[in-house]
């Protein structure tokens, strides 16, 4: 083997594995690295060292937390280079544009900012009959389960927000995407405590074993709502803490007094960031009656300027989808929209390996798999409406809700509509843009809990209420 091979990090140190799997990249095919395969004893190894080492972390100051979050924020710049390219290597997304680049330098922001946040001890009653005050303290064990499309930037809003409460931390990566997690948690433990943090790596298996663990505490899982239905089945036994980010399929309207060309390019990034793996992308597009061909074509002129290709190349901004998986389910439900008679406005047909040309849809509806499933890739569906109260019905009818947008001139009707909308998290004119300080979380079965901001911190702590 001439590409490296990697180790779990189980109480500060890494641990060699019998097995191993390989990762590959999604751009040529070629193997990036060989990652270990943990066994349910490396688990439980993992697991005791997270619960040896939370004694001493759920102890220190809250200064000394705070500080230890820098400390991750000046590793993770220090060799943000380095975890780029592994990141586009893994991932396939480009290093250039809202690709690696963009989400190690998001990681970084992410950490400093939950750094600074602060969780303090509310007073409720401070009466004569007495004081009430409202403690919040760190769960235990924090068992974090992440995807594959922004493994990084994923893995800090786990951890971060985890270690900055006092809790301590056991990570399994993404089978798809493994080694930048890996890197990641090894930056880690060059400043903190050894047991803080701990990665395993393995496949499915072993997150549907980390989600019945004895000795795990929370789960905090991103990924689809198959799966999270799973992880919040078999947490049931151990009464597991929960919060689950799972999947959406995000609607975007367009009221009648937009600019078609001046939107064009945010609706597009809105879309197709990250070809369009991205859990609170827009996953479909109601455009007024008055505007959908024009729409149509100035998102299809956008389309054909984006350059596609092998994320190394700096000249590319969108690269692969991730994986063959996800490559055939793309290609099913743009073939399944072809067969029923909708109109292909650009891409349409597979391209080479796993690039899948970016691919505008006209013609379908509500009712057809390309709108009422998530698609997660590079294909968008633009339907047309003409009633407002019936678009946002037609927005509300979905299982999910992640995100939303709505476009429009007039801010304040735009944010009537946005209040109706059955959503955790709703922009105007963008779509997407999610910051540190926002709480972010889904309604109905895109999950539980939210992430970011003191609402995201706290759920990584219980109340304890203290009546004196
Ligand atoms: P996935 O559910 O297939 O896998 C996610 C993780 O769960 C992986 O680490 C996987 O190994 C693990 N896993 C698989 N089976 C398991 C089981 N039975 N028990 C416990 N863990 C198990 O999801 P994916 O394909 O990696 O990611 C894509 C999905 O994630 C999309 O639906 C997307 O919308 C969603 N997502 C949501 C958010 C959000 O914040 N809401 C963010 C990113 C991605």
């Amino acid at each position: 083997m001439t590409e490296q091979t990697y180790a779990l990090l189980i109480d500060g140190v890494k641990v060699a594995t019998n097995d191993h799997f390989t990762v590959l990249n999604p751009a040529n095919g070629q193997t990036v690295g060989h990652a270990p395969k943990a066994s349910t004893a490396q688990l439980d190894a993992a697991v005791q060292a997270a619960r040896t080492a939370f004694k001493k972390w759920s102890a220190v100051s809250d200064e000394e937390r705070q500080q230890a979050c820098l400390n991750i924020a000046a590793k993770i710049e220090e060799h943000s280079e380095e975890l780029a390219t592994l990141l586009t290597k893994e991932q396939g997304k480009p290093l250039n544009g809202l690709g690696s680049r963009f989400e190690i330098g998001g990681a970084k922001v992410w950490t400093q900012v939950t750094a600074a946040l602060q969780i303090l001890p509310k007073v409720l009653q401070d009466t004569e009959e007495g004081k009430v005050v409202l403690h919040r303290k760190p769960i235990g064990v924090v068992g974090s389960i992440t995807p594959w499309n922004w493994p990084v930037m994923i893995a800090i809003w786990h951890i971060i927000p985890a270690v900055r409460t006092g809790n301590t931390v056991v990570c399994k990566p993404s089978p798809f995407t493994p080694l930048s997690t890996i890197r990641l948690i090894e930056l880690m433990n060059e400043v903190l405590p050894a047991g803080v943090v701990n990665c395993i790596t393995g496949d499915d298996s072993l997150g549907a074993a980390m989600s019945t663990h004895q000795g795990i505490d929370k789960i905090v899982f991103t990924g689809s709502c198959a799966t999270g239905q799973k992880v919040m089945m078999s947490a049931a036994a151990t009464m597991k803490r929960l919060t689950l980010e799972l999947g959406g399929n995000d609607a975007g309207i367009i009221l009648p007094d937009c600019d078609p060309k001046e939107i064009a390019e945010g609706l597009f990034w809105g879309a197709f960031i990250n070809n369009g793996q991205t859990c609170a992308a827009m996953k479909r597009l109601y455009v007024h009656e008055s505007l959908h061909d024009q729409v149509c074509e100035e998102l299809a002129n956008v389309v054909r300027t984006i350059p596609m290709g092998d994320g190394l190349d700096e000249a590319n901004v969108i690269g692969p989808i991730q994986n063959t998986m996800q490559f055939e389910k793309v290609k099913g439900l743009v073939e399944d929209a072809k067969r029923k008679g909708a109109r292909i406005l650009t891409g349409g047909e597979a391209g080479e390996g796993l690039f899948y040309p970016t691919t505008l849809i006209a013609g379908v509806d509500n009712g057809w798999p390309i709108v009422d499933e998530e698609q997660f890739g590079p294909v968008l569906p633009i339907i047309s409406y003409r009633d407002i109260d019936e678009v946002i019905e037609r927005a509300n009818d979905s299982p999910n809700g992640l995100g939303g947008s709505v476009w429009s001139k007039d801010i304040e009707k735009a944010k009537e509509i946005a209040s109706r909308l059955e959503c955790g998290s709703v922009w105007i004119n963008k779509h997407g843009a999610i910051q540190p300080n926002a709480p972010f979380g889904g309604v109905k079965g895109s999950g539980i809990g939210v992430e970011f901001g003191e609402e995201g911190l706290a759920e990584y702590t219980n109340i304890q209420v203290i009546f004196s």
